[in-house]
């Protein structure tokens, strides 16, 4: 410390200090504060020469992190100093030898996954999918990595403001994309809101202080309203002798701004700007007891919606949450939620599973559940050889899910995502038994492999061995693990086919007295643009293959050789604006025509999840293996893929007439559904003299529900159609299905 100046040593010891107050629970051993110290002398040397953007001495950061680390995820000793270390190796000339030799094995090991993420997060790249799978994979090592890494982030996010405004967006951006998510799926509640909150302070400022503003000025209000709703509860529990602590919490400003920008709403208009909670000081042997009391004192004052009730302390969530969640009728006919919980579960639900490790009662059940999770992950990551734009596709699949409860024939519970299908469940069991999945039986009923499951349902696998996976099966699957699965056997069997093809080109080759050897193949991927033999014998096989053009490049010797001959033009991944033009005979500025084949420019395909006709603002996609796709501007994956992927993303319009007809899929329900199957054919088939390409109804306790899908020239077309079929006697709602 010595070569600071005074008001540096001042500022340094005043961070110090305040970090040893912060961790004093966590240090319960003198050895515990003398490691700690050890570290913070050792960073302060280190660092000695270096400064922030703001200003201040760089060891200002890394006492930050840990304080991070320790008071708001709630980590001990051993992340603390690696949050102290956590630059070391990277920015000075410290090495991981210096840091084993001095502080051992453990904090190495998680210095240099920490070192590994930073090197693995190039800045300069916008290639944010990359990063992020780097990150995770360093996750099966020592999840304290990722912890350490987030608290980074989030007092580099706190202190953005002294950045360069690029800097600031793209930054901001990233942790929108990156690590929101990930705090998210940790259980890092806290953390996760203040992360998205100060993103959108600098990716939107207007938004952000328009919302803030708006906070600020209903906040009178607001307290009134929660004092008022609660003060008959407060009488009420204390009766019962139960202890608690009752707060009003707004919800946070981007959830506000997610609301307003997705649901269109006003400001004024969101009724639910903040939860009431209600935290118990319980013992865990009389918790779960106790908020079921607090659930039943509430509602007898206020009416519940028995829909919008969770319990989520019998089956706490995949990432650790433990809550009892209610919605109830204010006196002022405004829905209010209520969260129930104890001490214990309102620092689980703020600062996530670290939390939850002190708590030695309940460690089991939980630690399952993240270990549970966990190994997902690690399954994911290492049967995922697909590329890094499936990866992160897959992966926040998991990220985001929301959870149901399926039950197995024996009774057994699993949590799976919300929209899972019967095929989802099937491969959750095992591999093979979704491979091998031919339909289910949900509640003893007999359903479609693409059926989606409820919260509830006791289902049944039904496999046969004649059954092998198609690709039409990644359409409806939404689990990563089936998806990785899938495409692992579809994989496998382009490999067998492309075996077929191998031997085509052998017997080719051989006709030309035309060794098969690595050089003439190396010539041949020239000639036919592949990148890898696979792909080349898959489309031999295939015959998309002209083989007869492998006479024009035999030398003399039964050699190869590929010059000046072009090559075919096939679909490559760019990173370049300029390649995908001169590739696509596009202009990015210009837009891709779309509808009519015989007008086809460029290949394109209509993507599936989205479904465009014709009328429908759009986009093309250029992906990776299947050349550009065309997605509605609306479509649930489109802000990902532009916002990750500018530079893949092309102009896209239609034709003003086409002949061409579009699948759509159109969902309605309705009451009462006698002969509604008949009237519907009629209308569809009839009167409009549309094609039906499928069309169910299942009904249940007189309601129905179904689906239709009919070719369709555009948007207007569709209009009519829905408009009639509102018609239809019976059809409450018509609404267009992604
Ligand atoms: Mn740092």
């Amino acid at each position: 410390m010595k070569d600071y100046s005074e008001s540096d040593k001042k500022i340094i010891l005043r961070d110090y200090r305040g970090l040893l107050r912060a961790s004093k629970k966590f240090r319960t051993k003198p050895e515990d504060t003398a490691f700690i110290r050890k570290a913070f002398n050792f960073s302060v040397e280190a660092h000695m020469s270096m400064r922030r953007k703001s200003g201040e001495p760089y060891i200002t950061h890394p006492i930050a992190v840990a304080r991070i680390c320790t008071e708001e995820i709630g980590l001990g000793a051993t992340s603390i100093v690696c949050a102290l270390l956590h630059d070391t190796v990277e920015d000075t000339d410290t090495t991981l030898e210096d840091i084993e030799r001095l502080f051992g094995k453990k904090v190495k090991r998680i210095i240099d996954g920490l070192t590994k993420i930073s090197g693995a997060i190039d800045f300069t790249t916008s290639d944010q999918a990359e990063n992020f799978r780097k990150m995770i994979l360093t996750l099966p090592d020592d999840v304290r990595v990722i912890f350490i890494k987030l608290a980074d982030r989030l007092h580099n996010m706190r202190t953005l403001g002294a950045m360069r405004k690029d800097k600031q967006l793209k930054i901001a951006a990233e942790t929108l994309f990156l690590y929101a998510p990930l705090a998210h799926r940790l259980g890092l509640n806290a953390l996760k809101t203040e992360l998205e909150d100060l993103s959108l302070k600098f990716k939107e400022p207007e938004m952000y202080a328009e919302i803030t503003g708006k906070l600020k000025k209903s906040q009178e209000i607001r307290t009134r309203f929660i004092a008022q709703f609660i003060s008959p509860l407060k009488r009420e529990l204390a009766k019962t002798g139960l202890d608690f602590t009752i707060k009003g919490r707004p919800k946070s400003v981007y959830s506000i701004y997610n609301k307003i920008t997705q649901k269109k709403v006003a400001f004024e208009e969101i009724y639910d700007l903040f939860a009431v909670r209600i935290i118990l000081n319980s013992s865990s042997e009389t918790e779960k007891t106790d908020c079921w009391r607090a659930y039943s004192i509430i509602t007898d004052f206020y009416q519940p919606n028995p829909d919008r009730l969770r319990d989520w302390i019998t089956n706490p969530r995949s990432n650790g949450y433990e809550s009892l969640h209610t919605t109830v009728m204010s006196p002022t006919g405004k829905w209010v939620e209520v969260q129930i919980r104890s001490e214990r579960m309102d620092e689980i639900a703020e600062k996530g599973m670290a939390a939850h490790w002190k708590y030695k009662d309940n460690k089991k059940k939980n630690e399952n559940k993240f270990d549970d999770w966990i190994n997902k992950i690690r399954d994911l990551v290492q049967n995922n050889e697909t590329d890094t734009l499936d990866f992160i596709d897959d992966f926040k699949l998991n990220l985001y899910a929301k959870e149901i409860y399926i039950f197995t024939p024996t009774g057994e519970l699993k949590t799976m995502p919300k929209d899972t299908t019967a095929l989802d469940f099937a491969f959750d069991i095992h591999g093979d038994i979704g491979r091998k999945c031919i339909g289910a039986k949900v509640n003893h009923k007999l359903v479609p492999l693409n059926h989606p499951l409820s919260s509830g349902d006791q289902v049944e696998i039904i496999t046969s061995n004649k059954q092998k996976p198609k690709e039409a099966w990644l359409d409806f699957v939404v689990t990563s693990k089936a998806r990785s699965n899938i495409k692992q056997s579809l994989k496998e069997e382009v490999k067998q086919i492309a075996d077929q093809g191998k031997e085509s080109l052998k017997r080719k080759l051989k006709s030309l007295k035309v060794d098969y050897n690595d050089k003439n193949l190396r010539e041949l991927l020239k000639l036919y643009d592949f990148k890898n033999p696979l792909d080349l014998n898959f489309q031999i096989a295939n015959g998309k293959i002209d083989l007869s053009k492998i006479k024009n490049i035999v030398e003399k010797g039964g050699e190869l050789k590929f010059e000046k001959n072009k090559p075919i033009k096939r679909v490559r991944i760019f990173t370049e604006e300029k390649e995908i033009i001169s590739s696509f005979g596009v202009k990015s500025s210009e837009a891709i025509i779309l509808g009519d084949d015989s007008l086809k420019q460029v290949d394109y395909k209509i993507a599936q999840c989205c479904s465009p006709i014709p009328g429908d603002d759009v986009f093309g996609f250029l992906t990776i293996n299947e050349g550009i796709k065309i997605h509605r501007t609306n479509c649930p994956n489109a802000v990902q893929l532009m916002s990750n992927y500018a530079y893949r993303v092309l102009k896209a319009k239609w034709k003003s007439q086409t002949l061409r007809e579009f699948s759509v899929g159109v969902e309605f329900t309705g009451i009462d559904g006698m002969g509604i199957l008949h009237s519907l054919t009629n209308l569809v088939t009839g009167s409009l003299n549309i094609n039906i390409k499928s069309l169910n109804i299942g009904s249940e306790a007189g309601f129905f529900n179904g689906k239709l899908n009919a070719f369709i020239h555009d948007t207007k077309h569709l209009d009519d159609l829905m408009k009639e079929m509102k018609k239809i006697e019976g059809i409450k709602t018509v609404e267009r299905i992604y």
